[in-house]
């Protein structure tokens, strides 16, 4: 017999499904025989918290599901009331006389970035450029404790796309333009969830998104078509969520994009076929918001959009506003049976057992000890450190980084004493915005603190007053907050006419100009570029501005690599590692202090024409992610050239960017992607995800 929670009421446990002792499916089972279909369909049903009124509407529809968006506020915004709002939800969602909690869900996507006063990281483009997957877990271990402190269970984070087109106004929120580098940041998933669901500390259900091929679209364009062979499709963009779902990610949201025509959220064979049956997900499939009720091109819900999706796998509609609606019309087609009870009782098997496993059951309201670790002061540390190793420095001429701390400094640009252009886009408010937006640390602060005497550092946002007395002047330019919709850059990706003026009032100082760049992704800098004795990437670092400071002064010398190519022109978009066109920087790089200009030289003429390093990015059990890269060591441009390895017994499943074949073991890869010549020093990079072994890492490579 179970032990009841202290202070439980005795008649909770009488009902198994309230009885924690028993294991969750079981609990499933018989809480699913005693809910009315009406109570399932609820369950099925996602509101957004304004929309809900009265709030009583929650019992009286079954509603299963709270989220805010992202332009969502509670007033006064402090995590105290949240959780008050949050608790007062809940209450009104156990009143159902199967007291059935619900799930709330918040876009907690660099830290609780609805709620002032939290924490903000570096958006995920800044955490891949640290290359730190412990990093990342330890960041999404913090969000959750932030998330928990005001009663929230449900983050609509990470987003695992991979960005492979810069044009695109989420590319922000990609940790990298190769897969492996999002695959390898689904520690974020483990951080989130905690190592089991509900288990020991913090646990906030995480969600991969935006399933799939969102980063993939023709032009970079937002909600678009990604165009690509399944083989392509499953190469480039499916690894990260193999990988979430191996790490128990609790939810996968669907993604706004088609593949080859065909929306996500009507696509069965790639939600219930690949996403549940081939790569085993156990949670539940997400909506995005309003993404069902967009189906047919227009607003509004039809009974045919429902069906569509729910019958393709969605288990739960991101309703957020018309929820009356949206039931009668789910109601009716499941009366006239177009919607199985057996797909019904699936969708809310997979949302009740998380549901169990999350504790909501024992534990339905906010654990207020998580309450003041909302921007506590071991979380900003935490944060400073991420923005420290996601600097990425791409040019420093002369060395004149670091600065030292007594230097004569003239700080300028739009974004040096601006909180709001440091966080970015998912900043108290969707598309984020300029200003005191919320606590934290400027760039300029930063400088202010980290310098000897304060008194030595001078600020004009315009680059005003400038002489030629100063030792440097550090411009802090970039990109204005965006987000989704808002942030496509079809025409132009340069710098705007503010920065270009502030840099030209630098330049004619003669002094020299170190520029910290603050963006969501590349941008177009080639012809400023010579003008500039320094360039760091500082990406969107979010609160603690003095992590950049830290690598200006050389308290910590810059790690980041770069987790995207960095276009010569914005022509040359989409441009990705490998694809054989010539970047400014390719990916991967990053310079350091002390070692000049190229950090990794090639110490001696190799004798071969060419190398091939293997590298295992990722693996399960049973199988696991590589990558071949190949790079021409010789003088003149390497044609007919192959590179071989012994497979150890694994079968090749997909392949991307290159063209392989597999005989007895061994794999050989041919320059099929490069079409013609790989020029000297130039590398090429080939993925492929294999079942079995894991290879021998000693590759040849031949070639003329
Ligand atoms: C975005 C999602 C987000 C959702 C809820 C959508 O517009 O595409 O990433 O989770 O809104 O705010």
């Amino acid at each position: 017999a179970a032990v009841p929670p202290a202070g439980a009421p005795t008649a909770a446990v009488a009902r198994p499904y309230q009885d924690p002792s028993l294991p969750v499916p079981e609990r499933v089972d018989d809480l699913l025989s005693r809910m009315t279909t009406d109570d399932k369909l609820g369950q099925m049903t996602q509101v957004e918290k304004d929309a809900l009124v009265p709030q009583s509407d929650l019992a009286a529809h079954r509603i299963g599901s709270v989220l805010s968006g992202g332009d969502s506020t509670v007033s006064p915004n402090n995590p105290r009331t949240w959780a008050d709002t949050y608790d007062s939800l809940q209450r009104t969602a156990l009143t159902t006389p199967l007291g059935i909690p619900m799930i709330y869900g918040i876009d907690a996507v660099h830290g609780h970035n609805a709620v002032r006063g939290a924490t903000l990281f570096p958006h995920n483009i800044g955490l891949g450029a640290t290359r730190d997957p412990a990093l990342v877990q330890r960041v999404g271990r913090a969000v959750a404790e932030e998330v928990a402190g005001t009663g929230i269970d449900w983050s609509f984070a990470p987003c695992l796309c991979v960005a492979r087109n810069d044009r695109w106004g989420r590319t922000y929120e990609s940790f990298g333009e190769k897969p492996e580098l999002p695959t390898s940041m689904a520690t974020f998933v483990t951080g989130m969830q905690g190592t089991a669901l509900g288990g020991d500390g913090a646990s906030v259900l995480a969600t991969a998104k935006h399933y799939l091929g969102d980063g993939g679209t023709t032009g970079g364009v937002d909600q678009g078509n990604t165009e690509l062979s399944e083989a392509e499709l499953r190469a480039v963009h499916l690894p990260p969520f193999q990988e979430a779902v191996r790490r128990g990610v609790g939810s996968v949201m669907l993604s706004y994009s088609s593949w080859n025509g065909v929306r996500s959220h009507a696509h069965k064979y790639l939600v219930t076929d690949v996403l549940k049956s081939e790569l085993g997900f156990g949670g539940f499939v997400v909506s995005d918001w309003a993404a069902v009720d967009q189906l047919d091109g227009q607003s509004g819900f039809t009974g045919a959009e429902i069906t569509t999706a729910v019958n393709a796998g969605v288990d739960m509609v991101m309703v957020p506003h018309d929820y009356r609606k949206f039931l009668t019309l789910l109601r009716g087609e499941v009366n006239a049976g177009r919607i199985s009870q057996a797909r019904v009782d699936d969708a809310n098997r997979r949302i009740l057992t998380k549901k169990f496993q999350l504790g909501l059951f024992e534990r339905p309201l906010t654990d207020r000890s998580y309450t003041s670790s909302v921007g506590s002061a071991e979380h900003r540390a935490l944060a400073r450190q991420a923005v420290r190793a996601s600097q990425v420095l791409l040019k420093n001429d002369g060395g004149v980084l670091p600065l030292a701390k007594n230097a004569k400094l003239f700080v300028a640009g739009k974004s040096a004493d601006d909180i709001g252009n440091q966080s970015g886009g998912w900043t108290l408010g969707w598309q984020g915005r300029s200003g005191p937006v919320t606590e934290g640390t400027t760039v300029l602060q930063g400088i202010r603190a980290a310098a000897g005497d304060p008194s030595r550092i001078r600020y004009d946002r315009y680059g005003n007053g400038i002489d030629g007395s100063y030792t440097a002047a550090v411009a802090v330019v970039g990109e204005t907050p965006y987000a989704e919709m808002h942030g496509d850059r079809p025409g132009s990706m340069g710098l705007d006419p503010e920065d270009l003026q502030t840099l030209a009032r630098l330049k004619a100082s003669g002094v020299p100009v170190v520029v910290v760049l603050v963006s969501g992704r590349p941008l177009d800098i080639a012809a400023q570029l010579p003008d500039w004795k320094a360039l760091l990437a500082a990406w969107l670092p979010g609160t603690e501005g003095a992590g950049v400071s830290d690598v200006l002064f050389g308290d910590h010398a810059p790690t980041g690599k770069l987790p995207m190519t960095w276009m010569r022109s914005a022509s040359q978009q989409p441009i990705n590692d490998g694809d054989g066109k010539s970047p400014l920087f390719p990916y991967g790089h990053g310079l350091t202090y002390g070692t000049g200009p190229d950090p990794d030289p090639d110490p001696e003429p190799a004798p071969k024409a060419c190398t091939a390093q293997f590298k295992v990015a990722s693996s399960w059990s049973g199988g696991y992610q590589a990558e071949i890269t190949v790079k021409n060591t010789g003088t003149g441009p390497l044609t007919g050239w192959s590179a071989a390895w012994d497979l150890g017994g694994s079968t090749v499943t997909s392949l991307w960017n290159g063209s392989l074949t597999v005989a007895q073991g061994r794999a050989t890869v041919r320059n099929a992607a490069h079409n013609g010549a790989l020029s000297p020093g130039a590398t090429t990079s080939f993925g492929f995800t294999a079942n079995g072994g894991a290879g021998t890492p000693a590759p040849q490579c031949t070639g003329s």
